[in-house]
């Protein structure tokens, strides 16, 4: 499997997105901030209103990381377990929960491939910007259908490729040059930027991903892409 440009076996390529996301968690709000221009904020509220979390539901917000997603779910009555690999990602998390004041997330450290849930747990499941750091994505996307509940919902929010002329190439552009030299300079960290510029690249365009979601069982699935599918929201249902 791919690591960047690097051929590496699964297991090294988990343990070094490992490295990548220890080495990021402190500095990863502030540079989501910087990286999209504050417009992740957007691009997750659009995925919440999407997901129309409901009060008492139970839902499973997948590589978490530092809880954006979770917690405008919890603003939302929802029962949220936050789950991600990455226990340096949760502790953030779980620190800006508490000076936040948001109460009642289960955290929970978590392997998207390989999930310790019982069948049918959740009503929905949503990961946000996760998916493409996971080693067996196919692998994810049964673990998800297996821990929803018949009737269960499925969004991903992640990037994906730009079909407006010339956008997509401008985007290239710019992550290649200027994200690790952000990277560098505020995290101190030009190459785990380096490897997420990377993994943005090399992710499934929108209309393959799809095919990929159906392949794991899942129904009526959907695709909506924003600023022409540089990011995407897709969805499916367990039926
Ligand atoms: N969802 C959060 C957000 O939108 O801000 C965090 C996204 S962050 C870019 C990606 C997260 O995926 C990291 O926290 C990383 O640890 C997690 N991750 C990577 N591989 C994973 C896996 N196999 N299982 C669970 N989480 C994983």
């Amino acid at each position: 499997v791919n690591f960047g440009d690097e051929l590496v076996d699964p297991d090294e390529k988990t343990r070094r997105v490992g490295g990548v996301f220890s080495s990021v968690a402190r500095n990863y709000d502030l540079m989501n901030d910087l990286m999209s221009g504050g417009m992740h904020r957007l691009w997750k509220n659009r995925f919440v209103a999407k997901v129309k979390p409901r009060a008492g539901e139970q839902i499973l917000d997948m590589a978490g990381g530092t809880g954006d997603i979770a917690f405008r779910m919890a603003a939302k009555g929802a029962n949220v377990t936050v789950s991600d690999i990455n226990p340096d990602m949760l502790a953030v998390g779980m620190e800006r929960a508490k000076k936040q004041g948001i109460g009642g997330l289960i955290w929970q450290v978590e392997n998207a491939e390989k999930l310790t849930f019982a069948d049918a747990s959740f009503d929905a499941y949503t990961i946000a910007f996760g998916i493409r750091n996971v080693t067996d994505i196919p692998a994810a996307l049964r673990e998800a259908h297996r821990v929803l509940k018949r009737g269960g919902r499925f969004y991903v929010l992640e990037f994906s490729t730009s079909e407006w002329p010339g956008f997509g190439e401008l985007y290239d552009r710019y992550s290649e040059h200027l994200i690790p030299r952000i990277g560098k300079t505020v995290a101190k960290d030009e190459e785990s930027y380096r490897y997420l510029v990377e993994s943005i690249r090399r992710f499934p365009k929108m209309g393959e991903f799809r095919k990929m979601i159906e392949q794991a069982g899942f129904r009526s699935t959907s695709v909506e892409p924003i600023l022409g599918g540089l990011v995407a929201i897709h969805g499916g249902w367990k039926i």
